[in-house]
């Protein structure tokens, strides 16, 4: 689904990726595990196109979205984005958060965009919400909406970046709940996360980075249980 060759990035000299390779199979989850500053969050906002890299190239689904002639708001429109802080809009109920986007910019009806996003409140046990206003939902339930807004738009890939981070810990259950989920419906997923556990648990592929560069990819057992890299070691000694 998702393919990096060589993707280098930079913030005004210093470099932030470098030589990183990615390959995300269809339906499979992969985890981008790494400390503060390796540059998981840069590399989920460059396979979006938030941020223009500086060489190399990404592919989805066989199409090279960093070619110049690419339509990038079509590639946009392919990808499902979560972050940290779940961004919904204050002023608008559950459900016009989650259809807002269909209708205006994917030329949705509002009957269609409406059914499609009560079903997918139903499948997260969102549906007595859809008219609430997101500052009466609890973090985690906001946090599910913004999944739900993000899968509304029926994407071919999701990236999820620290989804849990600003969660209160009795909450982060819930959300990785709905994750857990997604993997079994099929969807595929590229996460970065500092819950180790959950990575664990849930990816098929694990890939730790430091410094920017992909030190060590492999099965989650791989990465965990049999990490090749001392760097990788050290990190996973001080996290767990
Ligand atoms: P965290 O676990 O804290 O979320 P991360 O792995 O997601 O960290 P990134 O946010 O990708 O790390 O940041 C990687 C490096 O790029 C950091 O050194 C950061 O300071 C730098 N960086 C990120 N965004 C910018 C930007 N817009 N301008 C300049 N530097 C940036
Ligand atoms: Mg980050």
């Amino acid at each position: 689904v998702l393919r990096m060759e060589s993707v280098r990035k930079t913030f005004g000299g210093s470099v932030v990726l470098r030589d990183v390779g990615l390959e995300v199979a269809p339906h499979t989850v992969t985890a981008l595990i790494g400390a503060s500053g390796s540059g998981k969050s840069t590399l989920l906002r460059c396979a979006n196109l938030l941020e223009e890299i500086d060489d190399g190239a990404i592919w989805l689904n066989g199409e090279e979205i960093t070619d110049p002639r690419a339509d990038q708001d079509a590639v946009r429109r392919r990808i499902g984005v979560v972050f940290q802080a779940y961004n919904l809009f204050p002023h608008m109920t559950v459900l016009d958060n989650i259809t807002l986007a269909p209708r205006r910019v994917h030329g949705v009806s509002r009957g269609e965009a409406e059914e499609r996003a009560r079903q997918l409140l139903e499948r997260l046990g969102l549906a007595a919400k859809a008219d609430s206003y997101p500052d009466r939902l609890s973090g985690g339930q906001q946090q599910r909406v913004a999944i739900v807004r993000a899968l509304a738009a029926r994407p071919r890939l999701l990236l999820l970046d620290e989804i849990t981070a600003a969660l209160d810990p009795e909450l982060v259950g819930e959300v990785l709940e709905v994750v857990r989920g997604l993997k079994d419906d099929g969807m595929t997923m590229v996460l970065a996360t500092h819950e180790m556990g959950f990575a664990r648990d849930v990816a098929d592929q694990v890939c730790f980075l430091d410094g920017g560069v992909v030190l060590e990819r492999g099965t989650a057992e791989q990465v965990f249980g049999d990490p090749q890299q001392e760097r990788t070691r050290r990190f996973l000694r001080r996290i767990v």
